[in-house]
């Protein structure tokens, strides 16, 4: 077996990928399967499990964060998931150990991992709250599981201390801005949330979402509609004491940020456990890159030469994983750490993107001597900045000496 050198390094978080769903959601395009057999989630759990303790106890600290995602990770029940949550706080206790849960999943029994405070974040897939958007989508939660699950963040947050994430959409056909503002005020209302995240829909390659576009029976949002939908709910969360630190998340303050997604952002080491999770970690000098293959049977019958897919990342890989990270964050692209992480200078390698990002775009960046970001309106045109910087990249010989 090669165990991932991460898993004896102590400054690394890890990912758990559970690949179950109640009913595939139309614009989903993670990996998970539907209706899945007992039998079937219970041959994964065993050898999730198994793979957990190898790791566990070839560590000698704990992990500085857990994300257990998916999927629908409440399918696997409060009992199997208590067994994760004790076995990963063994070593000391996780810093920040967040489940996602669907709203329907969140069920009494689920409290205990949340009174044991070895699970310290809920973060709830609520996508929307009208039923004629959620039926758009296909989800499967019902609005009143959706508004029974709000009220038990309050209850979680007040008693247990949980810290509460909502993820969010938005520009689903036929919605208003209005809708999305008036799902944010019942979130407000009724639950106890300190962090939204919030995405504006996407037709992904493959989704049954991408299909009804493409058949017609599907009108969507204009390109140009979806930016003003964004400033407008950007404007009305930071109204509402949620600043915005990256182009989809939103906290109440700095302690209420997800550590998990900052410590990916940031590039530190983490690893991913189960069928198309996906780590990064530092093996000596090596970056590694391990995915796990998105199929079911081969992560519980085979080894991990056979059931991940390891590669070494070259620099020019990672200087574009940086951009495209860092462009995201509010923070943006810290000079000074990416010169230090790479043989090659910021501002002088990138002197004629930047000359001409301030005659162009000036009014909607920042450039400084330690620092380069995207102002809000910038943002909005993300996606173009990432290619702008990544086009002298692909140029690059590799490997990159210093
Ligand atoms: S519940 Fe989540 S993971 Fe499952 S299909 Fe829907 S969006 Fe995808």
């Amino acid at each position: 077996m090669i165990t991932p050198a991460c898993a004896s390094y102590s400054g690394c978080s890890l990912y758990i990928h559970v690949p179950f769903c109640i009913r595939k959601c139309d614009y989903c395009p993670f990996f998970s399967k539907d209706n899945e057999s007992a039998q079937s989630v219970n041959l994964y759990f065993d050898a999730l499990f198994k793979e957990l303790n190898e790791i566990v106890f070839s560590k000698d600290r704990p992990f500085e964060t857990v994300f257990i995602g998916g999927g629908n990770p409440g399918l696997l029940g409060a009992e199997r998931l208590m067994k994760i949550a004790r076995l990963l706080n063994e070593k000391g206790k996780v810093r920040e150990f967040t489940i996602e849960m669907n709203p329907e999943s969140l069920t009494d029994d689920m409290e205990v991992l949340f009174s044991s405070s070895k699970v310290t974040r809920l973060s709830i897939g609520i996508q929307s709250l009208d039923e004629r958007h959620l039926k758009t989508l296909m989800r499967s939660a019902s609005l009143s599981a959706t508004l029974k699950a709000l009220e038990r963040t309050a209850y979680y947050h007040d008693r247990y201390g949980t810290d509460i994430s909502v993820d969010l959409m938005t520009c689903i056909p036929s919605q208003k801005v209005e809708d999305t503002i008036a799902d944010i005020d019942t979130i407000i209302r009724r639950g106890h949330v300190d962090h939204i995240s919030l995405y504006n829909l996407t037709y992904e390659e493959g989704t049954k979402l991408a299909e009804r576009l493409s058949s017609g029976s599907l009108i969507p949002i204009a390109e140009v509609q979806q930016r003003e939908f964004l400033i407008t709910l950007w404007d009305y969360l930071e109204e509402n004491g949620y600043h915005q630190y990256e182009i989809s998340n939103f906290s109440r303050t700095k302690e209420t940020r997800c550590l998990h997604n900052e410590r990916y952002w940031n590039l530190s080491d983490y690893i991913g456990v189960g069928p198309s999770a996906v780590g990064t970690f530092h093996d000596g000098e090596s970056v590694i890159r391990r995915t796990g293959v998105s199929d079911i049977e081969t992560y519980c019958t085979e080894n991990d030469e056979k059931r991940y897919i390891f590669e070494e990342l070259s620099s020019k890989e990672q200087i574009l994983e940086y951009l495209l990270v860092s462009l995201r964050k509010n923070e943006g692209i810290d000079k000074n750490d990416f010169n230090k992480r790479f043989p090659i200078d910021f501002s002088t390698f990138f002197s004629t993107q930047l000359k001409m990002i301030e005659r162009q775009f000036g009014s909607i960046t920042v450039d400084t001597r330690d620092n380069f970001r995207l102002l809000r309106d910038g943002l909005l045109l993300c996606d173009s900045f990432i290619e702008l910087f990544a086009d002298p990249v692909f140029d690059l010989s590799d490997p990159l000496d210093r």
